[in-house]
Formats: C-alpha cells, sequence, structure tokens
C-alpha cells in the first residue's frame, strides 16, 4: 500500500498562493522557504521559459498581416491560411501547435483543391465558350 504515502502532507509546506488562490502544498526547498515552482530563484526562469516558447513570442505573436488579402475569394482565403500557418510554424513545435497547424493545413488543402477545381473549370468554359452568367445547357437539350 502506497496510498498513505502519497497522502502524506509535505513536512514543510510551500504555503505560497497557487493560480487558484489555495496554499501551495508541495514541498519546500532544503534551502528555501518555498517550492521548486514557488521559490523567487526560480520564479523569473519559468517566466523566461514561458515568454520564451509560448504564443506570445515575438515573431509568432501578434496579429495576422491581412494586407492584399480578398477574404471573400478562394485565393484570399489560400493566403490568409498560408500566413496563419506561417505564423504557427515559428511557434514552439509541442502538442498544442502540430494540432493547429494539421488543422490548417487540412482547410488549406482543400481550398487548394477548391481553387483548382475553380481554376480548370474556368478554363473549360472559355475553351467551350459557354457564358458563365447563363445556366449551362446540356448538349442533348
Ligand atoms: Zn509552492
Amino acid at each position: 500500500m502506497t496510498e498513505a504515502k502519497q497522502h502524506r502532507p509535505a513536512l514543510r509546506p510551500c504555503g505560497a498562493a497557487t493560480r487558484h488562490g489555495l496554499p501551495c502544498k508541495r514541498e519546500a526547498l532544503p534551502d528555501s522557504e518555498r517550492c521548486d515552482v514557488h521559490d523567487p530563484r526560480f520564479v523569473e526562469k519559468h517566466r523566461a521559459a514561458s515568454r520564451a516558447g509560448g504564443w506570445g513570442r515575438a515573431g509568432g505573436g501578434g496579429p495576422l498581416d491581412l494586407a492584399g488579402l480578398d477574404l471573400n475569394t478562394l485565393e484570399g482565403l489560400r493566403g490568409l491560411l498560408a500566413r496563419a500557418l506561417e505564423k504557427l510554424a515559428q511557434l514552439r513545435f509541442n502538442e498544442k501547435t502540430a494540432s493547429a497547424i494539421g488543422g490548417l493545413a487540412q482547410q488549406l488543402r482543400a481550398i487548394l483543391q477548391d481553387a483548382d477545381l475553380e481554376r480548370r473549370l474556368a478554363a473549360l468554359e472559355k475553351a467551350a465558350d459557354v457564358p458563365t452568367d447563363t445556366p449551362r445547357r446540356e448538349p442533348w437539350e
């Protein structure tokens, strides 16, 4: 039975307020009043680490540049997704970014397919001299 051991309270609890406002139950470091999360020597290190790798990192964060994108067109949407993917690719690679990249890539692929079909259809219509503003007639009509 290891249950009793797991529930054993820390001999010297850290006691610092956690994010939820409750006292921290982690054990204080041997040479400190606080645990390895709340000791002032480590707090700055944690902040620097999350600045370096988080979503707010310079370059990766910030608004997306929409200049020159007409979001009412497939081409504009394609550009938007491509720029979003580029931004994501600058972030630290982890499960979160990987799944975001996967989702965007899938949508980008769908748009590229649609745009390709549209282009080919337009080329066919041009070659067949079909007016695009009137309903197409089947040849046997
Ligand atoms: Zn603590």
